[in-house]
């Protein structure tokens, strides 16, 4: 039974891929596998629920066409997922919410950066659910429970980026599409020169009649009472439609402060995912992806040397690569791990302060009152050993440094001690509403 439910998945998985886009078949198919099959249904193992509501809503149908022309006969699929103790959950999707998004409009795009695009983006667990989101709304804009779909995160961790790779991906697929990119500035002194120009009704118009409105940090709204409620207007407008709208922000909702409650409960409708500073594995990948790119070929020391000390932010990591590469060029000197120190260190004079270990320290010990020093010893009373876990997880949240590192800072425990102390703390912001926004209360202080 079993290698039969591997093959014919396999085939099926060819079929799919030579049919859709391929940042999709990576995101919603890749390591999926066949586990059984009967005369009437094929179960398939996929990743996680998040997935299995995906392929539900959008590929059920093309997903059953393929398997009658491979087996010649309709069966059910049944997707699992390992619930992480070798059981499985079990759905059998069923056609009710397979959603079809009409494609007919006119187009228009503006401000598009050609590399942003999903292609160019690296993904690693900082950024994996942003990115998954992201592709979601992409493959169906309004048609999703997605709307809006609002990322936050600190500068440079590729909320631009990611908003803008919608903006291509939709294009590409169908050029009729209405989308704007548009800064939250921009359409703010848009909107201004509308007013002295009379001609708001005409600027209300452009923005109520698209199929996808991408709108960058709008922090920027904060205070700004006469452009929220016109925003509110549009908003409202669109998500009544149907029509696709996508929000990035330096904080969470809730965090952005001269925000209207009405403006803030729209924010909070649809899904709200943040992106996170890299980790070690991503901000590699990320270096080699860029040095690939742009043609130089860097000694894995030096690679290594970046990653490890570059850890706040992605536009970080690229300004060293292109200091890196002029100094090489305008000194002679080949690039070393010496080079590397000497870029990294200008660079980080320049770069704006980013958290560490300690200020986390600092924060948590004042915050459950308490002395700083108490993190680092074996002392196991519970309201310290809670703290800690605390403190550890906010420090994987917001440094970069990797678990290894944390575990050290925290009088030399070792890294399981780290990952424990994080799902510990994230288990319980999933059952506890009110402890985790104290958790994201204290994170939005730490940033700042
Ligand atoms: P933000 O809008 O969050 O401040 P940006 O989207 O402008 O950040 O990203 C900063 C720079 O880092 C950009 O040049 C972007 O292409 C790059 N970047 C960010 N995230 C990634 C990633 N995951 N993979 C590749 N490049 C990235
Ligand atoms: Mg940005």
């Amino acid at each position: 039974m079993l290698p039969n439910a591997i093959k014919i998945w396999n085939d099926c998985l060819l079929e799919i891929k030579a049919k859709i886009n391929r940042q999709s078949f990576k995101t919603w198919f890749k390591n999926t596998e066949g586990i059984s099959v009967d005369s009437e249904k094929l179960v398939v193992q996929v990743k996680d629920q998040f997935t299995v509501d995906w392929l539900e809503q959008h590929y059920l149908v093309l997903i059953g066409d393929i398997l009658e022309k491979i087996l010649g006969n309709r069966l059910c699929i049944t997707l699992a997922v390992d619930k992480g103790n070798g059981e499985f959950t079990y759905s059998t999707p069923t056609m009710s919410k397979y959603k079809l998004y009409n494609t007919e409009t006119a187009s228009e795009d503006r401000h598009l950066n050609p590399r942003y695009t999903f292609d160019n983006f690296v993904v690693g667990s900082s950024n994996q659910f942003a990115h998954a989101a992201t592709l979601a709304v992409s493959e169906a804009p309004g048609a999703n429970k997605y709307n809006p779909l609002f990322i936050y995160g600190g500068v440079g961790l590729g909320k631009t980026h990611l908003i803008q790779a919608i903006g291509h991906f939709v294009k590409e697929e169908n050029k009729k599409k209405n989308v704007i990119y548009v800064t939250s500035e921009r359409f703010t002194n848009e909107f201004i020169g509308s007013l002295v120009n009379n001609t708001t009704q005409e600027f209300n118009r452009v923005y109520k009649n698209l199929d996808v409105l991408l709108i960058d940090d709008v922090h920027f709204f904060s205070g700004k009472a006469g452009i929220q409620s016109n925003f509110f207007h549009i908003f409202n407008s669109l998500h009544q439609k149907g029509k696709q709208i996508v929000l990035t922000s330096d904080t969470q909702p809730g965090l952005i402060t001269g925000l209207t409650e009405r403006l803030l409960s729209r924010f909070n409708w649809g899904l709200v995912v943040d992106i996170r500073s890299p980790d070690y594995e991503t901000r590699m990948a990320i270096l080699k992806k860029k040095t690939e790119f742009q043609g130089i070929e860097l000694p894995p020391a030096v690679l290594d040397y970046i990653a490890q000390n570059v850890n706040s932010n992605i536009r970080e990591l690229e300004g060293s690569l292109i200091r890196l590469e002029a100094f090489s060029s305008i000194t002679g000197k080949p690039f070393t791990v010496d080079l590397a120190r000497e870029v990294v260190s200008h660079y980080r004079q320049n770069a704006p302060r980013t958290v560490t270990v300690g200020d986390i320290q600092k924060k948590v010990a004042e915050f459950y009152s308490m002395p700083k020093e108490a993190f680092a010893q074996k002392c196991r009373t519970k309201d310290i050993a809670f703290a800690r876990q605390v403190a550890m997880y906010i420090s994987r949240e917001l440094t970069g440094n990797t678990l290894k590192m944390i575990g050290l800072q925290f009088g030399g425990r070792d890294h399981s001690t780290v990952i424990h102390a994080c799902n510990l703390i994230e288990e319980k912001s999933r059952k506890d509403e009110m402890f985790k926004r104290s958790i994201e209360q204290l994170m939005g202080e730490i940033r700042n």
